[in-house]
């Protein structure tokens, strides 16, 4: 196991007053850095900085980032959800640890597309016919990987092959 459950310290912050959303951050006396370039290799889109070293990645609406010492979950809404979200994210990376040996680790920097950017290229008409509830849930999975331009009628047609082909040349599929 590379990091003990027992001993993540967890709190939970709003990056500004007012926000509704909560960043959790956990720290762990363990060092996150080894596991890293596997992250990059099994998560199909990372940003990687391998000089801070840092790794961010999508997990479903919520964005991880893990630093040596810390593990940070955005869009938590309390104390609790917080809790449980670190769990999941902490139970993912002790499982890719444990079958680390079946995986081949990228140290090769990778970047995401910017959210922004993409949703600039949907149709934003929440229309529902790539079976997710938002245009801004698409793009979070079109991020991710877990869905294909495709799979957005609008994006297939006429019209919209011009904001696919954009999509395309930002390393989406
Ligand atoms: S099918 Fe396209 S337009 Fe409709 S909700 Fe999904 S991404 Fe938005």
């Amino acid at each position: 196991m590379l990091i003990n459950t027992e001993s993540v310290e967890i709190t939970c912050s709003q990056d500004h007053p007012g926000d509704e959303d909560w960043l959790a951050k956990a720290r762990v006396p363990e060092d996150l850095t080894p596991i890293m370039p596997y992250v990059n290799a099994v998560v199909k889109r990372t940003d990687y900085y391998t000089d801070v070293p840092a790794i961010i990645w999508m997990h479903g609406d919520r964005r991880v980032a893990v630093r040596p010492h810390e593990i940070a979950v955005s869009h938590v809404g309390d104390t609790e959800e917080a809790a449980v979200e670190v769990r999941k994210v902490v139970d993912w990376l002790n499982d890719l640890w444990e079958r680390r040996d079946a995986v081949t680790p990228m140290a090769e920097p990778k970047s995401l597309p910017p959210l922004m950017s993409v949703l600039r290229l949907l149709p934003m008409n929440n229309c529902g016919e790539c079976a997710l509830p938002t245009c801004t849930a698409f793009a979070v999975n079109l991020i991710e990987g877990d869905r294909r331009i495709e799979d957005c009628p609008a994006l297939t047609s006429e019209e919209g092959r011009e904001r696919a082909r954009a999509l395309e040349d930002m390393g989406l599929t």
